[in-house]
């Protein structure tokens, strides 16, 4: 892949680097985990380092098109590179991603100076893949740099469009992706066996794809979170009110026995915490899986479910982990997850984990020094592992 390094010497110019400083936040608004701002600072520095005029943007959250929302703005990552750049004076936010505002700033940027423009999901055009909004970031810089692998599995205008319109010797990938994305290419084209896949998180339908490549590579998958109830429900269990995704149960059974064809070990929770409410201060239980009452919802894995994954993963040579076994953001529903991240983090395989929600997991759990490798981006290395071709990657590519 053709990195920065490659590009024709960038000293002095207006370089854009779509960074993924999409971090996860508390209900304050304080960042818990920045891990992916420090993971642009090298890309960053090394454009500083060559006087370049730098404009950085990422997304972050779920906005509405076409509004600002203060609850989504950039404001707290540009206070944190300030910090890590310890460059104060010398970083600035935009006001808006493509209005006067952002046009007056790029124009006055000075060399080794950073401006970060606004959450681009503000402007509708960057998750519609717009030409011409990408057309509008382009004419801001005269190089394009991708750092933000957490997107590359997204036609969005500023990870698909924009670079399309940068000369092949204008445009490459930052220091994190092509780290990204070299490590997921060497550690799983020929993964050391047992190869084990751990998902969680709330639904199949956004990893529905992956979990039926993953059979083709796995030995052993173990589901845990949200999803899992919709493979309980598959199986004819009563699951109370846990979330399930009801058009999917014949798409859940399909990759059971798909598995059980292919001699992949399929594991699910044999026991849950169950509440009535999805809420901390309600009444919890703990069941097996085959007896959860009507009205109750799994929140978590329970205890023998925690024991019988970390049996199931001593052997195991390479983890790939993407999505948590319970709501971790509330403590009593933490339990699963955290247990979990120790095992994973305690065991002697490769271990990668992958997705926000995860790392973030890992962080709380202090394991991430522990693992092996943490992504920043979580649909990204599902897509990777499925064999995918990453849009954000191709279009870096494309002649
Ligand atoms: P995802 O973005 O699909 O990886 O899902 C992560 C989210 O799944 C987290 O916010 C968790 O709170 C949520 N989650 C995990 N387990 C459950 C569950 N049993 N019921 C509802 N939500 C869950």
């Amino acid at each position: 892949m053709r990195t920065i390094r490659d590009l024709e010497p960038i000293d002095g110019k207006r370089v854009f680097i779509r960074c993924d400083f999409n971090v996860p936040k508390d209900e304050d608004g304080n960042i818990t985990d920045d891990r992916r701002i420090r993971g642009a600072l090298q890309t960053i520095r090394y454009c500083i380092d060559r006087d370049c005029r730098v404009i950085l943007a990422s997304h972050a959250g779920r906005p509405k098109p076409n509004e600002y929302d203060e609850a989504n703005s950039l404001r707290v990552v540009k206070t944190r590179l300030k910090t890590l750049l310890k460059m104060a004076d010398r970083i600035s936010l935009a006001k808006d991603v493509v209005g006067d505002d952002a046009k007056a700033k790029v124009e006055a940027l000075k060399a080794g100076e950073v401006l970060l423009l606004e959450n681009l999901r503000f402007e509708e055009g960057e998750t519609k893949n717009d030409i011409e909004f990408a057309k509008r970031l382009a004419s801001f810089a005269d190089v394009y740099i991708n750092d933000a692998f957490g997107v590359c599995h997204r036609a969005h205008a500023s990870v698909e469009a924009m670079p399309k319109l940068f000369p092949k010797e204008r445009r490459g990938a930052g220091f994190l992706l092509s780290k990204e994305i070299n490590f997921f290419k060497k550690k799983l084209d020929r993964p050391i066996r047992p190869f084990v896949a751990v998902v969680g998180g709330s639904k199949v339908s956004g990893k529905l794809e992956a979990l039926r490549s993953l059979i083709d590579k796995v030995d052993k998958i173990i589901i845990g979170g949200g999803m899992a109830f919709t493979f309980l429900k598959a199986q004819g269990y009563e699951i109370g009110n846990s979330l399930v995704e009801n058009n999917l149960l014949d798409e859940a059974r399909t990759i059971m026995i798909k598995a059980r064809k292919m001699g992949v070990k399929f594991y699910l929770p044999v026991d849950v915490v169950i509440s009535p409410e999805f809420s901390e201060d309600c009444a919890i239980k703990y069941v097996p899986a085959q007896e959860i009452p009507k009205g109750w919802m799994g929140l978590d894995i329970g205890p023998a479910s925690s024991r019988l994954f970390r049996e199931v993963l001593h052997d195991a040579q390479t983890i790939v982990w993407n999505g948590p076994m319970g709501v971790y953001e509330m403590d009593r529903f933490a339990k699963g997850s955290i247990k979990m991240s120790h095992t994973i983090a305690d065991s002697h395989a490769t271990t990668i984990v992958g997705g926000g929600d995860t790392a973030d997991l890992a962080q709380k759990a202090g394991d991430v020094e522990e693992m092996t490798f943490v992504s920043t981006g979580g649909g990204a290395s599902l897509n990777l592992i499925e064999g995918k071709e990453l849009p954000g990657i191709t279009a870096l590519e494309s002649n």
